[in-house]
């Protein structure tokens, strides 16, 4: 079963993944994608998880995998119907991961209006850094974030420029869906997301205070 592993030593075991889409307006128009008052919401099964250090490997049924770096945060308590001012005392932690898209399949399932499952689901599309215990991270509200790619910085995220900020993305999920101890939320990418290459060598960076590292097998 796939586990979270914090600085601190503790662990808790994954529940669900739920990832948000479209939640930085210069990332949306490099997509050509429409903004919705609302964002979007897929999942991503437990499976897909990969955590830092390990391997990624590109999978044969795509020639265009992208990296989005992202914020992503590990639900301590659960709850339905959350309200916006309480809805951060709900996360346990903050880490920084990236949603792998098959973005050649990705753009097959929205010609055909199909769910975005194979393209974002695969083995391996939700990478993981540890997560910082919540009290640990200063102002999750304005954080930065950022990945570099083989040196070179290839994306920066401000928590400050979500289209839909923490608090209402808790609320958002929790309308729908029963938050459950270890659900992982990512956030959404911002802007320059991109093709990964075999070799290449991805540093992950949150706040200044915490680092992953992933490298492309082959
Ligand atoms: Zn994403």
């Amino acid at each position: 079963m796939a586990q979270i592993y914090f600085t601190d030593g503790s662990e808790l075991p994954v529940s669900n993944i739920y990832c948000i889409g479209r939640n930085y307006a210069a990332h949306a128009a490099e997509l050509n994608n429409p903004l919705e008052p609302e964002p979007l919401v897929f999942i991503k099964p437990t499976s897909a998880i990969l955590q830092e250090c390990q391997d990624i490997q590109l999978p044969a049924f795509s020639s265009d995998v992208h990296f989005e770096c992202e914020l992503v945060l590990v639900v301590g308590r659960g709850g339905k119907h959350i309200a916006e001012d309480t809805a951060l005392d709900h996360i346990a932690g903050y880490g920084v991961g990236l949603d792998l898209t098959a973005r050649d399949l990705q753009a097959v399932a929205k010609q055909k209006g199909s769910p975005w499952t194979l393209a974002k689901g695969f083995d391996g599309a939700a990478c993981l850094s540890r997560f910082l215990p919540r009290d640990t991270l200063a102002n999750p509200a304005t954080c930065r974030f950022s990945l570099d790619i083989n040196g070179q910085r290839r994306q920066s995220g401000d928590c400050s420029q979500m289209l839909h900020p923490l608090p209402r993305l808790i609320t958002l999920l929790s309308r729908y869906f029963s938050l459950q101890a270890g659900d992982l939320i990512y956030t959404g990418t911002p802007e320059g997301v991109g093709p990964l290459h075999a070799g290449d060598r991805l540093l992950l960076d949150l706040a200044g205070q915490l680092k992953a590292e992933f490298k492309v097998a082959g």
